[in-house]
């Protein structure tokens, strides 16, 4: 009989491959199932080959305004299959990464498709047909999840003028004409990316503003930012019918004061959501539990309501983020132990209060916790802090002076409640505040901070001053 793993985990994306390597570090007997690409979606299809498509964009971008650096670069041009090759060798170098890390960390891969055939055995189904069984005491399901498509009457993405991620990540030609339907963090990203290479893009939102999850504030300085850059943005809009063939795609769309506009596009790139991969794996069979949105439903420690079964990462609620995947990946790894016997793991339960959210456009967007807006239907009376990098020397310096930080603090306590950051560098800055939330900083703990002169991080703390009316720099 086949060997009894402690752990089988289902997916190896950012969720199941920390949550293996960590069991692994515990001690415990791990496998993987894998019916792709180890790695998943995040290192093969999602944020490292799209930041990889970006950091060309930024660097095209950095030439073509080469003159207001006192620099001269004559001729320069995009070369997308270059570019896309560039993109696809980062992701590739990722997945071997995480092959490599599985190995030393001894963690068995079966390549297939994985499926229960009760809560603690795995049937899984190789390529060429060929399939085998194995068992666990514990499964953890990781199997993430994928673009949703637009609803059959407005189009199928083909890939040839309609367009999922995976397309637009690995595009056929480079469209002139592009229509990006809907504006959340991947979309925004492309919208940002393609306006780059030189495409006219039009992106049509269908709330009353763009990135609409984030501040008020961050997402109306986005528009204007965006337009500034030439991309044409329309929000409370609705695609309400698109006809590709050939020559390109004619949509019809529903305007803010219910006027249908037909126009036509080279391609366009719809992002209308994520599904969960979780139909086909025999969930239903061994009884697991969707929640009311269709994902596996869980505790706070990941575990579903069949004992020994646990989820984490895209298949489960959101945010669907995969720094998200990976804490939950840990959690449930040090809960599976903990269950097996290890007294000295304390597995950490997900605070989605701190749960920080990156976008990669142009300028970038970084946050974490309560915007202005949420705070006070929260019930906090609050006071908030606003600081432009126009007053930052670093980011004059770099050419940068576009964006701003906006803190927002519980006036009783001085607890910081939330952050929200648009401009250069912003996603790397973010952590500084993630950190200070996870420590349930306050005010007093970040004036007294010493920020280093100059950075970009300057404006986090002159935004913290703001908030309490002692902002230096402005
Ligand atoms: C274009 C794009 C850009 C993104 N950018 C960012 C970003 O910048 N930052 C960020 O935090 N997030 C980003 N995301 C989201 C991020 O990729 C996901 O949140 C993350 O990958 C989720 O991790 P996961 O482990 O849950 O699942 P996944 O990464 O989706 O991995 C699931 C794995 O399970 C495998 N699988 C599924 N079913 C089976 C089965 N039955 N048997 C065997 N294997 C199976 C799949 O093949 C896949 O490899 C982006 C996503 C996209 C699409």
């Amino acid at each position: 009989m086949a060997d009894i793993y402690d752990v089988i985990v289902l997916g190896s994306g950012p969720g199941g491959y920390v949550a293996a390597i960590r069991a692994a570090q515990l001690g415990l007997k791990v496998a993987v199932v894998e019916r792709e690409l180890l790695g998943g979606i995040c290192l093969n299809w999602g944020c490292i080959p799209t930041k990889a498509l970006l950091r060309s964009a930024e660097v095209l971008h950095n030439f073509k305004h080469a003159a207001d650096f006192g620099l001269s670069a004559d001729n320069v041009k995009a070369d997308l299959p270059a570019v896309v090759k560039r993109s696809r060798g980062v992701a590739s170098q990722l997945n071997q990464g995480v092959t490599y890390l599985l190995k030393k960390n001894k963690v068995t891969v079966h390549m297939g498709t994985g499926k229960f055939t009760a809560p603690g055995k795995l049937s899984v189904t190789a390529e060429d047909g060929s399939s085998t069984t194995i068992e666990g005491k514990h499964v953890i399901i990781a199997t993430g999840a994928r673009a949703r498509e637009l609803p059959k009457k407005t189009g199928k993405a083909d890939g040839k003028r309609i367009w999922t991620y995976r397309h637009a990540m690995t595009p056929p030609e480079m469209p002139t004409k592009l229509l990006v339907i809907g504006s959340g963090a991947i979309v925004i990203e492309f919208a940002s990316f393609y306006n780059d290479m030189g495409a006219e893009v039009t992106v049509i939102e269908m709330m009353d503003r763009v990135v609409p999850v984030e501040d008020a504030e961050v997402s109306a300085f986005l528009e204007k930012a965006l337009k500034k850059q030439g991309i044409k943005i329309q929000t409370s809009t609705k695609l309400e019918d698109i006809k590709a063939d050939d020559a390109g795609v004619a949509v019809k769309i529903k305007g803010k004061d219910g006027t249908i506009v037909e126009a036509t596009f080279s391609h366009v790139i719809a992002a209308v959501g994520i599904v969960p991969n979780i139909e086909n794996i025999g969930l239903e069979d061994i009884g697991v539990e969707p929640d009311e949105r269709f994902h596996v439903k869980i505790d706070d420690l990941g575990r579903t309501n069949v004992k020994g079964v646990w989820a984490i990462g895209d298949c489960v609620a959101g945010p669907w983020l995969a720094h998200k995947a990976s804490h939950e990946g840990i959690t449930v790894a040090e809960a599976i132990a903990q269950d097996l016997g290890n007294t000295e793991v304390h597995p950490h339960p997900l605070d989605r209060r701190n749960i920080p959210g990156c976008t990669y456009c142009h300028p970038q967007i970084a946050s974490v916790g309560l915007t202005e807006a949420k705070a006070k239907e929260a019930g906090y009376e609050i006071k908030v802090g606003n600081f432009p990098f126009i007053g930052n020397g670093k980011a004059i310096a770099l050419g940068e002076p576009e964006g701003f930080v906006k803190t927002v603090f519980d006036a009783k306590t001085g607890e910081l409640l939330g952050a929200h950051m648009i401009g250069a560098e912003v996603t790397e800055l973010i952590q500084g505040f993630v950190i200070g939330k996870t420590l349930e900083t306050t005010e007093e703990e970040l004036i007294n901070a010493i920020f280093p002169h100059p950075t970009i991080s300057e404006t986090m703390h002159e935004s913290t001053l703001a908030a309490f009316g002692r902002v230096i720099h402005i």
